[in-house]
């Protein structure tokens, strides 16, 4: 039987009301709730329900140490750390909350590959072997032969692991990409509010909704292991895109079971112009989600980035969270230089803007140990 795509089970969520029902139950959540949903890991549905609703604040400690002893059963007590690399900040789509969208007037630059092997063999220099490479969407200047080739070279160069984030392709375009050595690949969907995604996304290919939310399901197809999914927090509401995205990361471990899944908890601080999002998540909420997704899917890596400032990222290590990148900078061309000296116009600026020795002496500091590599070989349960 051929596997459904997400968007049809977006579809049946809608249309069936299943969707709406949730969210109303979120909101007549009681106390009860949240001990229940404690009592029983993986939590179901109805209990991802319970823990992202406001009154699960009143067990914040108890939900956190269940979600910290998962986590360390699962992964041990380490953090993985990976940097992005950016390829290109040139791109044709106009999302209204980033500083890469084609209106913005910034500096634009796309490596060429020799300048992609400086930055990569710098990064190695300082001892990461996880790498993210990003670039905006652009076929004439990221085209995907650039980025499989940007790939290629990362591996030759000695990274164990590579991801990408990049514009989205079709199931050859993935295959060719995996060919060349992509472990992962990362694919947002910025919000599953059909409306809203409309709104914030006005032009460029990235406007079609139904093309970016199979995305995740070509990918599986074409055969690449890991994908990362998320949803940018501040565009929809906040209950509605927690559910979704839970949903979403169902739907992947039914369909492409082969296939393992992470969640990344990106959230809009600062954004281009007078854009301001309509939904803003507090830290009391997005504490809650990652806890919620720890005990929902207690196997999945969960990423929190430099998005978010040293304390509240401090707060998070090896409390569901279990991968960090560190020392990022998000402009082509930012490594190479002097330290701390940008390149070419960022995509947003980076709240964490600790260097990688600082983060790793905090990870130290709760107890965990942090990890440069893949994360396949920290899969091991301890007792
Ligand atoms: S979010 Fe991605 S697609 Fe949108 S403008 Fe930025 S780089 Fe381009």
């Amino acid at each position: 039987m051929k596997p459904s795509s997400f968007y049809e089970t977006w579809v049946s969520l809608n249309d069936s009301g299943a969707l709406a029902k949730a969210v109303q139950k979120n909101e007549n959540v009681t106390l009860r709730d949240v001990d229940s949903a404690l009592l029983s890991v993986p939590v179901s549905s109805g209990g991802f329900l319970s823990l992202i609703s406001n009154v699960a604040d009143e067990r914040i400690g108890q939900i956190g140490q269940a979600a910290r002893d998962l986590t360390i059963q699962r992964f041990g007590r380490t953090v993985n750390l990976y940097i992005p690399l950016y390829l290109s900040n040139y791109c044709v789509n106009n999302c209204a909350y980033c500083w890469f969208g084609k209106e913005q007037d910034i500096e634009r630059k796309t490596l060429t590959l020799d300048e992609v092997e400086v930055e990569g063999r710098r990064l190695i220099s300082e001892g990461y072997r996880n790498v993210l490479l990003v670039a905006g969407e652009s076929k004439a200047e990221a085209p995907v032969s650039y980025i499989a080739e940007s790939v290629a070279l990362m591996k030759k160069i000695g990274f164990v692991f590579v991801g990408i984030e990049t514009q989205t392709f079709t199931v050859d375009e993935y295959k060719l990409l995996g060919a060349a050595g992509v472990d992962s690949v990362t694919v947002y969907q910025e919000t599953y509010d059909e409306k809203i995604y409309k709104r914030v996304h006005p032009s460029g290919p990235k406007k079609d909704f139904k093309w970016r939310l199979d995305t995740a399901d070509r990918v599986a197809q074409a055969g690449i292991r890991s994908i990362g999914l998320g949803v940018l927090l501040g565009l929809g509401d906040y209950r509605r895109d927690a559910v979704m995205l839970a949903t979403h990361v169902k739907h992947m471990q039914k369909q492409h079971w082969q296939n393992s899944v992470s969640i990344s908890f990106p959230r809009i601080h600062a954004a281009p112009g007078r854009f301001a999002p309509d939904n803003p998540v507090s830290d009391s909420q997005l504490v809650r989600l990652i806890l919620a997704m720890r005990l929902a899917f207690p196997d999945s890596i969960l990423t929190l980035s430099t998005r978010e400032s040293a304390k509240l990222r401090d707060r998070m290590f090896g409390l569901g969270i279990n991968q960090v990148s560190a020392g990022s900078k998000t402009s082509p061309g930012a490594y190479a230089g002097e330290r701390g000296k940008e390149g070419a116009g960022e995509q947003f600026p980076v709240s964490d803007a600790r260097t990688p020795a600082e983060v790793v002496e905090a990870i130290r500091k709760k107890g965990l140990e942090w990890v440069w590599k893949d994360w396949d070989t920290n899969l091991k349960p301890v007792s």
